[in-house]
């Protein structure tokens, strides 16, 4: 298991550094977000030994289940939360993550910021984008996207210090990169968290600086029951 783990870390840290190397030069730097949803403590582990240290979760509820034990013998880890956050789990999310990815709502920043100041912990945060428009994603419009960043950051004084998108599906990803690249630019933040299993190297040679990998590094997700 362990050996598994360690291979599979080297695998895709191997394809990062190769797509790294494509964009470049400068090649970029490039977090890899290790997406352990799903996934029980046992299943984590052997990434921990194997020596990632970021993860993400996208469900308060599920992190708060499984991180604390786990942080104990790794205190160094880096929890980024990369789903939606509903404004009644602000509070635990604050206490439990490191990051938050999914910024993307007014009442959201306000209340994050207003945490963030109770509890003396500022965390960077990303804007999430429905880069595709799409109904049933979450994340601020596409047009309204570098005047929230600015009023998060001047209204509301969060540490915005990205972007992230989640594409639409079956579609080339390239295209809503690339878009959220030229968005950033025109925020003014240089984080760029953009690319999963399937795209990850297209997220990178479009610019991403953070890339969210679950299934390519823990394998099939376990049916959510
Ligand atoms: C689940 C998830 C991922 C990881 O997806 P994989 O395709 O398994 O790599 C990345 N980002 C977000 C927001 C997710 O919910």
């Amino acid at each position: 298991m362990d050996a598994d783990a360690a291979s599979q870390l080297a695998a895709i840290k191997g394809r990062i550094q190769k797509a790294q190397e494509r964009f470049g030069p400068p090649a970029p730097d490039v977090t890899l977000v290790a997406v352990s949803k799903t996934f029980a403590a046992d299943a984590v582990e052997p990434f921990l030994a194997a020596g990632q240290r970021i993860f993400g979760e996208n469900r308060v509820q599920e992190a708060k289940d499984k991180w604390p034990a786990l942080r104990e013998r790794y205190p160094d880890v880096q929890l980024h939360l990369i789903g939606p956050l509903q404004t009644n789990k602000v509070r635990e999310a604050v206490a439990l993550f490191d990051v938050i990815q999914t910024v993307d709502r007014e009442k959201l920043a306000s209340m994050l910021a207003a945490e963030m100041q109770k509890s003396g912990r500022k965390l960077p945060c990303f804007v999430q984008v429905n880069i595709g428009g799409e109904d049933q994603k979450a994340g601020i419009a596409t047009d309204e996207a570098v005047a929230f960043v600015a009023r998060c950051r001047d209204v509301h004084g969060l540490d915005i210090v990205g972007l992230m998108c989640i594409p639409p599906d079956g579609q080339p990803a390239g295209p809503y990169f690339a878009h959220l690249a030229t968005l950033a630019r025109d925020a003014g933040v240089t984080g760029l968290s953009m690319g999963m299993s399937g795209d990850f190297e297209t997220g990178i040679a479009m610019g991403a600086t953070h890339v969210r990998v679950g299934s390519a590094l823990f394998g099939t997700r376990p049916p959510i029951v």
